[in-house]
This record gives C-alpha cells, sequence and structure tokens, in this order.
C-alpha cells in the first residue's frame, strides 16, 4: 500500500511538473465514436491516456443501452412492452431520467410529454431525410396515446404505463442526461478541460487554454450544418439547440421535422427555427431546448426567465434572434442576415 501511495504522490508531482512547464497547454485530441445514432466527439486537453477517452464512450454505450427506444431489451423496450399490463422495474438511471422527463412535462403542461413516443415512431422522422406523411385518423389514433398523466413511477424503480400502446420516447432529454454522465466521470478521472460533443449537445468543462471562454458556434437553421450564425462564448457550460433542420424530410415542398406538437400530432409549427439553451446542467438544456420549440418565443422566454442558471437563444423563421435576459452577455451574433430583435 505505502508503495502505491508514493508513487502516485510522484505520478501527481511528475504531472503537475509536465504541466507547468509546458504551461498547461497540450495540444488538444479528440476521439469519436458514433453512438446513439449520431456522432459523439471527446476532446481531451491535458495529454489524457486512451483509456479515458474509452472510458468515456464506454459510458456512452452503456447508458444508451438502458435508455434507447429502438433497443428491445433496453430498460425503455421493457417499460413499452409492458405498457397497460404492469410496472417494470428498471435501473435507477433510466428512473431518474423519466423522473425528470415528467418533471418537465408538468412544467410545461405537457408541451414536452415523453409519451410522444408511438407519434414519433409513425411519423419516423431520421436522419436520412426521408419520410411518409401519415394518415390524419392515424395521427389522431396514435396521439391518443400521448399522455405522460399515464406513467405511474412506483417505490423499488418501478415505471408502469397505464395504457396498452403507450410508449416511453427520452430522445428530447436522454443525450443531455448522457453528457452529464460523461462530465462526472470525465471529472472523476480528474480532467480540468474538455469539450464533449454528442452529435450538437456540448459540455465544456473548464476553460479554454489562456483563460479564454470556449466559444460554441449557434448553427444556422437555414444552413447546411457547419455553419454558424454566431457564438456563445462560455465557460463551464452546457450549450444544446433543438431545431428543424436536425431531422426532416420535405413533402410536397414542406418541410415537416422531428419535434412534435403533443397538441396536434403534427410537427411544430410556430414562429421558431431554434432554440439553443445555455445553462449548467445538460439533461435540463436537452429537455429545455425541446419544451421551448414547442412553446415558442413568449411561453418559453417565460419559462426560461423562471429559472435560474439557464438561458436561451431563439433564431425565429423570419431571421430574427430573440435572446433571455442573461443571453446578451454570453451570446455574439456574427451572420449580418438575422437581427436580434426585443421579444413582441
Ligand atoms: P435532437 O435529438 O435532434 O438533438 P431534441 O433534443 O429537440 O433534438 O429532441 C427531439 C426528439 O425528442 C425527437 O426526435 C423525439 O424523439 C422527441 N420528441 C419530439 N417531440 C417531443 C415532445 N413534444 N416532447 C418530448 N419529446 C419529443
Ligand atoms: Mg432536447
Amino acid at each position: 500500500m505505502k508503495l502505491k501511495f508514493k508513487t502516485i504522490v510522484i505520478l501527481l508531482f511528475f504531472t503537475t511538473a509536465l504541466t507547468s512547464c509546458s504551461n498547461g497547454s497540450f495540444e488538444p485530441r479528440s476521439d469519436n465514436r458514433l453512438l446513439m445514432g449520431t456522432v459523439c466527439i471527446i476532446t481531451l486537453y491535458n495529454n489524457e491516456s486512451q483509456e479515458i477517452f474509452d472510458g468515456a464512450f464506454e459510458i456512452i454505450a452503456e447508458e444508451d443501452r438502458l435508455l434507447s427506444l429502438q433497443k428491445e431489451n433496453s430498460d425503455l423496450g421493457l417499460i413499452n412492452m409492458n405498457a397497460g399490463l404492469k410496472a417494470v422495474e428498471v435501473s435507477e438511471h433510466t428512473y431518474r431520467v423519466v423522473e425528470s422527463a415528467l418533471g418537465y412535462a408538468e412544467m410545461t403542461e405537457g408541451a414536452f410529454d415523453p409519451t410522444i413516443a408511438p407519434l414519433v415512431q409513425l411519423w419516423a422522422i431520421g436522419q436520412g431525410n426521408t419520410g411518409i406523411l401519415p394518415s390524419e385518423s392515424a395521427i389522431e389514433a396514435e396521439n391518443a396515446l400521448t399522455d405522460f398523466s399515464l406513467v405511474t413511477m412506483e417505490s423499488g424503480n418501478s415505471i408502469k404505463l397505464e395504457k396498452k400502446g403507450m410508449k416511453i420516447d427520452l430522445g428530447g432529454i436522454a443525450k443531455g442526461y448522457i453528457a452529464d454522465r460523461v462530465k462526472e466521470y470525465l471529472l472523476s478521472q480528474g480532467v480540468e478541460r474538455a469539450i464533449i460533443n454528442l452529435g450538437g449537445n456540448i459540455i465544456v468543462l473548464g476553460e479554454k487554454p489562456g483563460n479564454e471562454p470556449w466559444k460554441i458556434g449557434i448553427q444556422n437553421p437555414f444552413d447546411s450544418r457547419g455553419s454558424y450564425i454566431g457564438v456563445a462564448a462560455v465557460k463551464d457550460k452546457t450549450v444544446v439547440t433543438s431545431g428543424i433542420y436536425e431531422r426532416f424530410f420535405i413533402h410536397e415542398g414542406k418541410r415537416y421535422h422531428h419535434i412534435l406538437d403533443p397538441e396536434t400530432g403534427y410537427p411544430v409549427e410556430n414562429e421558431l427555427a431554434s432554440v439553443t439553451i445555455i445553462s449548467s446542467v445538460s439533461i435540463d438544456a436537452d429537455a429545455l431546448s425541446t419544451s421551448l420549440f414547442v412553446l415558442g418565443v413568449d411561453k418559453g422566454l417565460e419559462l426560461v426567465e423562471s429559472i435560474s442558471n439557464a438561458e436561451a437563444v431563439f433564431v425565429t423563421r423570419d431571421k430574427g434572434v430573440v435572446l433571455s435576459s442573461g443571453a446578451g452577455s454570453l451570446f455574439q451574433l456574427h451572420d449580418s442576415d438575422f437581427k436580434i430583435t426585443s421579444p413582441q
């Protein structure tokens, strides 16, 4: 034991010496994997070992196995398969994410609703920009199953869906939760500086070398991926966007995207093209970005102003940018096609 302790002290000393002599600025190193149906990129800055990358990706894969709607043996798969029949015991993690999703459902009076899965599957709006317009009667039938008040959370981490055919989908919240888990893991490994990017759901850990904030691009919702309207300059924050450009298909000239309105059963049609949330906890930012997208500017702004530590950047379909009260100091607009406007 003694020897081990000594080795650790020496190692620590060595690492500190290494870091300080190079002024804390190693070349950043990124690794990526295709997980959760998206590209997950981890960037580390202090010469960390490959094991840390591998450990982070293993957490993503593990959580996805529990939370995926697609996998039959996932916790979600089991809850859904037993809808209308019985409660299913799930992992503590799954229980917590469902609980949090239901919290947002209540907070938004059902604008965010994790029981929207049957409708999500009917629309089947994937990444390939392909899709078929479902019939009105099918939309009505599936949407009758959207009702978060019919999810019963029982003791012992058990969850029951009260109606046959009901299903939970955590697509609007899971990536944020998993990003938080990766952050927790990196911190436990002593990582102080990192970028976690799970398909655009971003957490920055610490600050950029040179005491600078990180600059996270906010996607132009009307352009192809990689073009930004501006940046969020942040330290130790999460930046999450929901928008019309993520997943969609075009039918007879009309765009159908993947965020659905539980009121109508159709993709949300309001003044918004995207909403970005800047906050401290990614599960909240993810749920809020989807929620605010459904709520629209007025109600969305009202909600985000009532939550401490969360800011919003709304981009409207007519190229306006509406900022919550604390977002002005974090967001810089770079594209002159867009104009910052005050809420109506
Ligand atoms: P992305 O996953 O593209 O980053 P979001 O976080 O906004 O975007 O989540 C969109 C996903 O959330 C959809 O693909 C679907 O699985 C689910 N979803 C769609 N509409 C709703 C809704 N009204 N409430 C909760 N979840 C939704
Ligand atoms: Mg979301």
